[in-house]
């Protein structure tokens, strides 16, 4: 944040927005970084695809983009200011948003945060050795599970998963929290039975998992679908079509959106402009990956939990859309 004390120039805050003259706070160059995930999920090849967007086709807007743990801590790094731009589920951004749930956003609701657009289905894809026994959710007891990145929305999501199957995590051999890549190394190597990923249809975590080690993609549909559906409005049913991943049968199963999130104090010139360049471009979102060809204008707005940036929301009233 940029302000103007008589002549005097006083910058707040240590990342984002680059210091500039007065007068030129909404159109200077600005330099944004982006909270993605995991390097072997999806949102970190997206939010490269948006960086290069950036770089070839907005002035003045540059993008950097930073691997996390991915939903519940690029939510928290928006609400402390560390990060301006970032990719969320869209569950997690409403529970962030609005204080609830889990007890960071409790403590600190994340007000700041504002929408752009939601992106592609981000299905709950329960991943389970071949050989371990694991046809439903009830069958995780007993066993060794990785559920989800430390800061991840998947855990969230596991969380639940296992509540809708009467669990608790005491009722499993091991709960453990991995990186995603570090999950799938896991299971390959028998350290672990099973492991959520809330993530992209087609993945490269779980594409190459598949062709290492024989696995399943346990289907959460049925009663512990209805469950998930009455516990949260997020939920949709999503179907992971046979051999999307190598030699894997067709899993039913429930999804969430993601979506881009600013911090309110971006300036509304900028976000129009990101957002703008973004949907003029969208081959190169297309291109970056199979789940990145599901990002569309006509369904930008689908699943949108929070209330839009005024950059946004300019965009899309421009759009017809609002
Ligand atoms: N949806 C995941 C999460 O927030 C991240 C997936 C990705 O990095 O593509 O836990």
């Amino acid at each position: 944040m940029t302000v103007a004390i008589g002549s005097m120039l006083v910058v707040l805050g240590t990342t984002g927005l680059m210091a500039r003259g007065q007068g030129e706070a909404d159109t200077g160059p600005q330099r944004l970084n982006m909270g993605a995930g995991w390097v072997t999920g999806v949102y970190y090849p997206l939010a490269g695809s948006m960086s290069r967007v950036a770089h070839a086709h907005i002035d003045d807007l540059s993008l950097t983009v930073e691997s996390s743990g991915a939903s519940v801590v690029n939510s928290n790094l928006i609400g402390s200011g560390d990060l301006d731009l970032a990719i969320v589920q869209n569950d997690v951004a409403y529970y962030a948003y609005n204080g609830l749930l889990r007890e960071d956003f409790q403590r600190s609701p994340v007000t700041n945060m504002r929408g752009l657009f939601t992106l592609y289905p981000e299905p709950v894809q329960l991943v389970a050795r071949a050989d371990a026994g694991i046809r439903t959710p009830s069958d995780l007891a007993g066993k060794r599970v990785a559920v989800g990145p430390l800061g991840s929305g998947a855990e969230v999501n596991a969380l639940q998963v296992l509540e809708a199957a009467g669990l608790t995590e005491g009722d499993l051999a091991a709960a453990e929290r991995l990186e995603a890549g570090e999950a799938a190394d896991y299971l390959r190597d028998g350290r672990v039975d099973a492991a959520f990923f809330t993530v992209g249809i087609g993945a490269s975590v779980i594409a190459d998992l598949a062709v290492a080690q024989r696995i399943t993609v346990v289907s959460i549909d049925g009663e512990y679908a209805d469950r998930l559906q009455a516990m949260e409005d997020f939920y949709a049913r999503a179907t992971i079509p046979a051999d999307t991943y190598n030699q894997v049968g067709e899993a039913r199963t429930i999804a969430v959106v993601s979506m881009v999130v600013a911090r309110e104090d971006i300036p509304e010139e900028v976000i129009y402009r990101f957002v703008a360049g973004i949907f003029g471009n969208l081959d190169v979102i297309h291109s970056a990956h199979q789940a990145g060809r599901l990002v569309t204008l006509e369904s930008a707005l689908d699943g949108m939990p929070i209330p839009l940036h005024p950059g946004a929301e300019r965009f899309f009233q421009e759009q017809g859309m609002r």
